[in-house]
């Protein structure tokens, strides 16, 4: 500590600047001309408006003449809307494909620097869709990666979206894999796993001391079809081991997302407290009263079900048909009851080379209208990840993250999967020339 308050005042000495005697430069003024604008919040969208950006906040909105000396972006010919928000997403993990070792392949023979080096990638390819800030759920197997993902993105080392991260994931013994392997050899595990409340609440101490924004625990793992047809999944922790850690997530001013796809797991993850419940494959009208009533999050994730189905006479594929027959109505009920909804792709899980947008047809074909899907990856997330009116909006005082899309997305929402303008913290990213 003492060495390094020491260090700050050579630094100052050196440039000969005494603290707080040079006023702070002037920042640099932007417009952006939005020929559309949908900004995070309202429930339509407004046209022809200016867009006033000083330095890396949104100043103004409004239709006068943009200030003298200002730097315009003509985005007329556009749909302008908030930097998206994807709450589900792997970083590390490039894509579960059987042909090419699964998820397994990435735990075993994936070297660290190998998966860090592919992250660089994942989150410039975020930020290139339109995404400006991910919460990412936990690394698979690789550590606290995250974490440093994250600094290198704030430093400015590599371009990616803010970072919400949550490091290692927490589950039960027996509940995450890797799994079948021969009992004496000792695999690793894509998550921390740990038994009981004293361990749980220690797993939850190490992975915040460590820079954990949020924890990830499974709170169901095997999924199958029982006798009378109906989908059923393993629950892990109890709500007692549940509770102690969102006790400890939340003494830290810090939230729980729980993995969760039926009962009892979902039941107890909610008892337990969680802040949002990560896929929420069966909630059934007491699931969606009880987190309408404690303000419980979701995070549905519904286009990643309908990937890569295996045959439909093996076990396997009638598990993940059954898994999109449940989730549907479970999403309509939700949608319905008010429950608090935000959007995530599960992406990694799928390959990065997809469009992470590909999420937001499935939301309005199962009861959203395309602005309600368009906020619950802008505004509404914001909310969850405590930061509401900083990002996920376009208004005076939010940070400057501003993305464009060619299309008018309330007509056809895959119109967001055509992002032409990418500028996060005030400054552009991506910027496609308009051919008119
Ligand atoms: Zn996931």
């Amino acid at each position: 500590m003492q060495g390094r308050r020491w260090a700050a005042v050579v630094v100052g000495l050196l440039c000969g600047v005494a603290p707080g005697a040079e006023p702070a430069p002037a920042q640099p003024v932007t417009v952006i001309r939005a020929g559309t604008l949908i900004d995070g919040v309202s429930a339509t969208a407004k046209t022809n408006q200016t867009i006033v950006i000083r330095g890396n906040r949104i100043e103004s909105i409004g239709t006068g003449a943009p200030p003298a000396g200002a730097k315009v972006i003509d985005l007329s010919g556009a749909t302008v809307l908030p930097g998206m928000i994807d709450s589900h997403t792997h970083v590390f993990l490039q894509h579960e494909d059987a042909g090419q070792g699964g998820y397994d392949v990435q735990l075993l023979k994936f070297p660290l620097a190998y998966r860090a080096a592919r992250a660089v990638v994942s989150v410039r390819r975020a930020l290139e869709q339109g995404f400006t800030t991910l919460r990412d759920v936990e690394t698979e197997g690789a550590g606290y990666g995250d974490v440093g993902i994250k600094r290198a993105i704030e430093e400015g080392h590599i371009p990616g979206p803010r970072m919400f991260v949550s490091t290692r994931a927490i589950s039960s013994t027996g509940g995450y894999d890797l799994e079948g392997y021969a009992p004496e050899i000792v695999v690793p595990k894509g998550a921390q796993l740990v038994d009981g409340p004293v361990e749980a609440r220690k797993a939850a101490r190490e992975q915040l001391e460590n820079g954990a924004d949020w924890l990830k625990v499974y709170m169901t793992h095997r999924a199958w079809i029982d006798g009378a047809g109906k989908l059923q999944s393993q629950p892990t922790f109890t709500v007692e081991e549940l509770k102690a850690i969102v006790d400890e997530a939340h003494g830290w001013g810090k939230k729980v997302a729980c993995h969760a796809y039926t009962n009892p797991g979902m039941k107890r993850a909610l008892d337990g407290g969680c802040d949002s419940i990560e896929h929420g494959l069966e909630l059934d009208e007491a699931a969606v009263a009880q987190m309408v009533k404690q303000g419980t999050w979701l995070c549905p994730t519904l286009a990643v079900y309908y990937d890569f189905w295996p045959p439909e006479n093996t076990p396997e594929g009638k598990v993940y048909r059954k898994r999109v027959e449940v989730h549907e109505p479970s999403f309509r009920r939700a949608v319905k009851a008010g429950v608090k909804i935000a959007f995530g792709t599960d992406v990694g899980g799928f390959s990065w080379n997809e469009p992470m947008a590909k999420e937001f047809p499935y939301m309005v074909r199962f009861g959203m209208t395309p602005m309600q899907a368009i906020q619950s990856a802008t505004s509404r997330p914001a909310e969850m990840l405590g930061m509401k009116g900083q990002l996920g909006v376009i208004a005076p005082g939010a940070l400057a993250d501003v993305v464009a899309v060619s299309g008018d997305p309330l007509k056809d929402v895959k119109a967001l999967e055509q992002v032409v303008f990418v500028m996060k913290d005030g400054r552009v990213f991506k910027e496609r020339t308009q051919s008119r």
